[in-house]
């Protein structure tokens, strides 16, 4: 009997297409390691993803892919390891949030009011990541300006979060578009951005892992910003390594960003599967409020016990002024807000809303271009500023950002590291009631993470475990400035035995 040429090449087609899911799950130094091998070309590890984002747009990750791009990018890179050259990421797809100018592809910050904006310029980050041959598969889903934690306030829609069940979840914002393309397989890794916990908590959301480096470890330059000085950009991952090998190419010292740091980057990868015998790991008593969620409380103890268990000793801490974390937080980062959000008024970037008179085009692109929460944000900010007030509440709240940077300042003179949960709650539904109908609710869901950002310190957050309802939690680890090595030495011990099955 003759086998029709259709059913002799289904083997081939099968094996070809489990070729293609294989390859998106490949970690970035796993699949750095392919490329370099030959096993497979930077072309077909970037077919592979592009295919994987078509099949995933049910979650809204991306808000615009750019495939062209990608094939190319992945064309030269192919041409670099036939030359033998080969860069830090060759031939690596990642997804970029939004946030990051990228020069001559659209970048939103996922507002209405930048509308077609088109850089003429590239982020230095995304700069840097091209430096060492990456591959841009595209945008990433983000709430509005980074405003957000939940990713429910984007103008292009929610993202789904992967792990979700018979009802869609949310993945965490405002780096949700990263974290569901890293959860998916979307994507080899992600650039985020980090105000108040907008890499930490969508990584625990998602189960992936995410570090928001020192504040000035990355460039500012490009980004569009939110709060000037609480922002930092850094990677979202598979896996700490990941995290490392992309943290590497992201960071270094920028003239064009003035709060950038003239420090050498240290190669992260370096510090992974050293002993933390001795390494002293703090454990906050603030963060352990009467009511804490139990599983949330139980695998913190856990992790401490898995650290202890590896020779690591674990000291009580005091951070006295963490109740104070949030209402700063959300004057500071408000205020900063107000600011740099004023520079949007039809003129120059994005929409335009024409009025009669000048005043009257402000009015109205301003009052069609920003959402709900982003003019929330600009009417706290401005109050906050205003005469009168300006003591009162912004004064007052740098001043006590002070003694919640002391407050750091005085643990870490006892220990090295601190562990905390990175959320108190799992992924909750999209629209959820409790959350949306009062801003506060949503808030309050940073109460682990804003403290890191108020005190400018590095903080990696990494799966611990699932919660009853099948769903991530992560855990945080808080490291002194510039000390992201200390982190990633912790994480990976870590790592190894929580031995955390992705998505
Ligand atoms: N959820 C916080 C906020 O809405 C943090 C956002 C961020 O880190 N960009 O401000």
């Amino acid at each position: 009997m003759h086998l029709s040429r259709n059913s002799a090449i289904l083997p081939y087609r099968k094996w070809w297409s489990n070729k293609m899911t294989e390859l998106t799950k490949l970690t970035i130094s796993e699949a750095l390691k392919g490329l370099k091998n030959k096993e497979f070309s930077a072309s077909e590890l970037t077919s592979a993803y592009i295919k994987k984002m078509a099949d995933g747009r049910k979650y809204n990750a991306f808000v615009l892919e750019t495939p062209e791009i990608a094939l190319k990018q992945a064309k030269i890179a192919d041409e670099n390891y036939q030359k033998g050259l080969s860069r830090a990421l060759e031939g690596v797809p990642l997804g970029i949030k939004d946030i990051f100018c990228t020069k001559g592809i659209r970048s939103t910050a996922c507002s209405h009011i930048l509308d077609n904006f088109v850089p003429e310029y590239e982020s230095t980050v995304t700069q840097n990541l091209l430096n060492d041959g990456a591959v841009f598969l595209g945008k990433l889903n983000m709430d509005e300006f980074a405003m957000g934690g939940s990713n429910e306030k984007s103008y292009f829609k929610p993202v789904v979060n992967p792990w979700s069940k018979d009802k869609p979840l949310v993945p965490g914002g405002s780096s949700g578009g990263s974290a569901a393309a890293v959860a998916a397989d979307m994507c080899a890794g992600a650039t985020g951005t980090d105000t108040g916990g907008s890499i930490r908590q969508p990584a625990a959301f998602c189960g992936i892992t995410g570090i928001k480096p020192t504040y000035g470890r990355c460039s500012r330059w490009g980004i569009i910003a939110f709060a000037s000085s609480l922002d930092q950009a850094g990677p979202m991952t598979k896996d700490v390594r990941d995290a490392a090998v992309l943290l590497r190419s992201m960071a270094g010292f920028d003239k064009k960003d003035s709060t950038s740091a003239n420090m050498p980057v240290p190669d992260f990868e370096k510090v992974l599967g050293q002993d933390i015998k001795g390494l002293k790991i703090g454990v906050p008593a603030e963060y352990r409020p009467e009511g804490l969620n139990g599983e949330v409380a139980a695998y913190w103890d856990k992790a401490a016990q898995m650290l202890a268990a590896r020779g690591a000793e674990i000291v009580p801490i005091s951070l006295p002024h963490t109740k104070y974390a949030l209402p700063v937080y959300y004057i500071i980062a408000p205020a900063e807000a107000s600011s740099n959000l004023a520079r949007y008024d039809g003129v120059r970037f994005g929409l335009r809303e024409n009025g009669e008179k000048l005043d009257d085009l402000y009015i109205n692109t301003r009052s069609a271009g920003f959402g709900a929460e982003v003019k929330r944000r600009i009417m706290i900010g401005t109050y906050v500023l205003s005469t009168g007030y300006f003591d009162a509440y912004y004064v007052k709240a740098q001043k006590v950002r002070r003694l919640i940077k002391n407050d750091f300042d005085e643990a870490f003179k006892k220990c090295d590291l601190i562990l905390a949960p990175t959320s108190p709650v799992s992924a909750f539904e999209i629209g959820d009631q409790s959350m949306n109908d009062n801003p506060i609710n949503m808030y309050l869901n940073d109460v682990f993470t804003v403290s890191v950002n108020l005190a400018g310190l590095p903080a990696l957050s990494m799966p611990i475990g699932l919660d009853s309802n099948g769903l991530p939690l992560g855990m945080q680890l808080i490291g002194k400035a510039f000390d992201e090595e200390t982190i990633f030495k912790a994480a990976y011990a870590l790592e190894q035995d929580v031995n955390f099955v992705r998505k």
